[in-house]
């Protein structure tokens, strides 16, 4: 090991000491932990990070901190250069072995701040953390609200969050509202749409005719927040007025160390008609966006949705809806309520088939597109990076049988193929191994999520390919 390169490991280690305890430990162990100090020469650190994924994050939202660590524990000026690096063990991340639930802590209901005041602020009561499920598409962005909650105006500062539509924004944002009024009651929350935002400001205008009074009463009221919530932001574009007063008003709460929480349809550089003075506050601080969420996070959303109404809705109908409706947490739900109020219509208990017709439309759409065997086949080796030689040849090691045996089950399932013409499709082979290979796949989906997931995820590629 070279003498700059042992420099680098302990100034890098010191600089993740003081990381580990200024960062939640959520944002700690998935971005800073597996990261480790290449070189450091000429001014520049270089620093090692596990995947392409990870780079992008710490170059985006912890730059800034960590450049002022780096500096500080340096004792200079440094240039930092992040790299992805293959050294780094790449077993699985911390991040997938945490529970998606987190442990229910406070009802928000019935601590602090009273339901009326939470609605004066614009808040709804049952946007809370306690009701908003984490999984891997929304954990980066519950990390970071989790940690605003609880000391809001420190260190995020302001939090511009960004996803499409019904994938959650609004709850989470109103979540930080409502624990913020949890602990601290008398604090000054207001959560409102940049609709509203700019409506109001017309309002005021409209009603004082003394000029110069409505911006008065209009700051009065914004720049009296402790944590100020603006959802779909976006809407501000292309009203100058409008982008005039919120500018103001960031900068003022900002200034005043007070915390700004924005939420967006689109990342702040897809603006076209606002002007870059706002886009750029709204990078200033950290960001972070919100996936489509997977297979995984849906079911949890609709079993704790099920927990708490009390349904008696089965675990396959809970399957069957989350894993045909892909789209969005919203549309989740009210697949669910759909299937509750086909049951009821139907004075039946709730099962597949009840779920199939409430559904039908939205099932039916991927289900009648017709499929056929290469695209099933084409599907599975994609997906398990296999070649369609091997799927067909002979060898028989187990990770060539199980991509095998998924193209057996899913020709069989999906196309109704016999088990002879699929032998045939497959190099040859006899229709008892066909029928043994669908069989063992069956029992497999049966038994584990794992299986599950993977079968999903094929039929989602076959159908959207
Ligand atoms: P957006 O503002 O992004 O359009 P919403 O916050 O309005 O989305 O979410 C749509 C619906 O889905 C709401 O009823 C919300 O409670 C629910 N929801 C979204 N994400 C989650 C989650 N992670 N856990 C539980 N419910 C969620
Ligand atoms: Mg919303």
């Amino acid at each position: 090991m070279t003498p700059t390169s042992i420099h680098a490991k302990e100034l890098w280690k010191a600089v993740k000491g003081s990381l580990e305890v200024t960062l939640s430990e959520t944002i700690y162990n998935t971005w800073v932990k597996k990261t480790e100090a290449l070189s450091f020469e000429d001014n520049i650190l270089e620093i090692a990070c596990v995947n392409e994924h990870a780079k992008k994050q710490l170059e985006g939202f912890c730059r800034s901190m960590i450049q002022e660590k780096v500096n500080q524990i340096g004792k200079g000026t440094y240039e930092l250069v992040f790299k992805v690096s293959n050294s780094i063990e790449t077993e699985e991340p911390q991040e997938f072995k945490e529970p998606l639930f987190k442990p229910l802590s406070k009802d928000s209901t019935k601590n602090g701040a009273d339901a009326n005041s939470r609605i004066q602020a614009g808040l709804n009561p049952n946007y809370t953390f306690e009701n908003y499920i984490m999984g891997n598409t929304n954990r980066l962005a519950y990390a970071i609200a989790d940690s605003i909650a609880n000391s809001p105006g420190t260190m995020y500062n302001p939090f511009f969050l960004y996803a499409g539509v019904g994938l959650g924004k609004t709850h989470l944002i109103q979540a930080i509202g409502n624990r913020v009024l949890d602990l601290k009651p008398s604090a000054s929350v207001i959560y409102c749409t940049g609709e509203r935002f700019a409506n109001e400001l017309i309002e005021f205008i409209q009603k004082k005719s003394g000029k110069g009074k409505y911006n008065a009463e209009f700051r009065k009221k914004y720049r009296s927040a402790d944590v100020l919530i603006i959802d779909d932001i976006q809407f501000i574009s292309g009203k100058e007025q409008t982008q005039e007063e919120f500018f103001h008003t960031f900068n003022d709460l900002h200034m005043k160390q007070k915390q700004i929480v924005l939420a967006s349809d689109r990342p702040a550089e897809e603006f076209k008609n606002i002007e870059e003075r706002i886009t750029s506050r709204f990078r200033s601080g950290i960001m972070a966006d919100i996936q489509k969420p997977d297979y995984e996070l849906r079911a949890a959303i609709l079993r704790a949705k099920r927990d708490r109404s009390g349904h008696n809705f089965p675990n396959d109908v809970i399957d069957f809806i989350a894993e045909n409706v892909p789209t969005n947490i919203r549309e989740l739900e009210g697949s669910y309520m759909q299937v509750v109020t086909m049951a009821n219509a139907l004075g039946e208990e709730i099962s597949v088939s009840v779920a199939q017709q409430a559904l039908s439309n939205i099932v039916k759409s991927d289900r009648n597109k017709p499929v056929n065997v290469n695209q099933i086949l084409k599907a599975v080796c994609s997906y398990y990076s296999v070649r369609m030689t091997d799927i067909k040849g002979k060898r028989r090691t187990k990770d060539l049988v199980i991509p095998r045996q998924v193209a057996m089950y899913l020709m069989y399932e999906m196309t109704q193929t016999p088990y002879m013409s699929i032998g045939e499709l497959l190099g040859g082979r006899d229709h008892t191994t066909i029928m043994h290979g669908v069989r063992k796949v069956e029992e497999d989906i049966e038994k584990t999520m794992e299986a599950k997931k993977d079968i999903h995820n094929i039929k989602q590629f076959i159908y959207h390919n």
